[in-house]
């Protein structure tokens, strides 16, 4: 109902300003875990209001390769996933982004009510915040893995990082799935990964697409899963578990089959730069095809870990 839209954007907008004020987002200390920040961004410390905005810059929507399409902003990424029965769309960005992501949705030619399935990488803000307007937008039913479940539903209170600080619009959760269940639609699979340690429920999903060129491809839409400088393994009184967590993810990672390499933050596989390369020509190799990329990536990941089993974090998390 479009007033609840309404009433659900003017929540989000105020506790975005909330937390907007007092601390920089999940994904802009992402960021600064993944490497340097894209062009426009706002380093890490340079003031939380700037690097929220940058994050949040329109991108134009497009198709990347097989069944997928980007639908999210500069900074914080979100894809459609297009089946014969409908669709599936992963991540949302912040709550004010909702209208942006589904005027994205529609760009492409898309309903927004065959929208069927929501899906996440984690229960933050800047990447899962808009759900609840989003899913009112198009009526699709929510998955979440359990660990993020309960911050889905209460609106990000008691956040194993962030406390009460980035709230959002709580939201119905109507599957909670675990580690390796299935998301099916149209004949599309998508298998759930749980990557814990940013979030308890942390999720990197897979699938295969077919490309036009006949083939298919591993596709990887890794989470947050580099750990941010100041991540304290022994755990805090929050998350005690979460040194064991970020373990399991160490793990997992680097098992993935990664032909296409795509995440949560478009800085993490060069969303801009690759998006430039398919506009020069689009007749070259997919340039989202980037096996190389997508272990470097890990790499990366793996020596952000290392360095913290082998000295104490940088800073207090809060
Ligand atoms: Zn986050």
């Amino acid at each position: 109902m479009p007033s609840n839209k309404v009433f659900v954007l003017r929540i989000g907008l105020s506790v975005l300003a909330l937390a907007s004020a007092t601390m920089i987002s999940g994904a802009a200390m992402a960021q600064a875990a993944a490497g340097s920040p894209p062009p426009g961004q706002s380093p890490p410390g340079a003031g939380a209001a700037p690097a929220a905005a940058a994050m949040k810059n329109p991108f134009p929507p497009f198709h990347m390769i097989g069944n997928i399409y980007y639908v999210g902003s500069a900074g914080l990424s979100c894809y459609l996933i297009n089946t014969p029965s409908g669709n599936i769309l992963l991540d949302t960005g912040y709550p004010d982004m909702a209208e942006q992501i589904e005027g994205n949705i529609q760009k492409l030619g898309f309903k927004l009510k065959d929208t069927k399935l929501l899906i996440n990488s984690h229960a933050h803000i800047d990447h899962g915040g808009g759900m609840a307007a989003i899913k009112a937008a198009t009526g699709g039913k929510l998955v979440v893995m359990a660990g993020d479940a309960p911050f889905f539903e209460s609106g990000g209170h008691n956040d194993v990082l962030f406390g009460d600080r980035n709230l959002f619009p709580a939201v119905k959760v109507d599957r909670v799935i675990h580690n390796g269940d299935q998301v099916k639609l149209g004949g599309v699979t998508l298998t759930a990964h749980l990557t814990p340690g940013h979030t308890p429920g942390n999720t990197t999903w897979t699938m295969v697409t077919k490309d036009k060129d006949g083939k298919s491809y591993n596709v990887v839409f890794f989470g947050i899963v580099t750990p941010f400088p100041n991540t304290n393994l022994k755990g805090t009184p929050a998350y005690p578990g979460m040194g064991a967590d970020w373990a399991k993810t160490m793990r997992v990672i680097p098992a993935l089959k990664c032909q296409v390499f795509l995440g949560s933050n478009s800085s993490f596989y060069d969303l801009e730069k690759k998006h430039q390369e398919l506009l020069n020509d689009p007749n070259a190799p997919n340039p989202f095809i980037d096996p190389t990329g997508c272990k470097a990536f890990v790499d990366r990941g793996e020596a952000a870990y290392q360095k913290l089993l082998t000295s104490s974090p940088q800073a207090e998390v809060r």
